[in-house]
């Protein structure tokens, strides 16, 4: 499994880690901002956890970050 962690206050709305994981990322209609599908929120940082087999896919996600906000380990 991979944990996936996303601090969702600097979002800038570039759209680089929908293009990547578009299984786990979605531009919200409401501020602009990307939601993490599958996401829990716990003090504005996102975590889901998910299958191995989104491990290459989100990597690439927190890579086309520009301000660096998204995180991705195994565990
Ligand atoms: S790549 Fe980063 S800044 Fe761009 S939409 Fe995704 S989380 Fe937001």
């Amino acid at each position: 499994m991979i944990r996936i962690l996303f601090y969702r206050g600097k979002c800038i709305g570039c759209n680089g880690c929908v293009e990547a994981a578009p299984d786990r990322w979605r531009m919200s209609k409401k501020d602009g901002r990307c939601n993490l599908i599958g996401g829990t929120e716990n003090k504005g940082i996102f975590k889901a956890i998910v299958d191995m087999n989104e491990y290459e896919q989100n990597i690439e996600a927190a890579a086309n970050c520009p301000v660096k906000i998204i995180q991705v380990e195994e565990v």
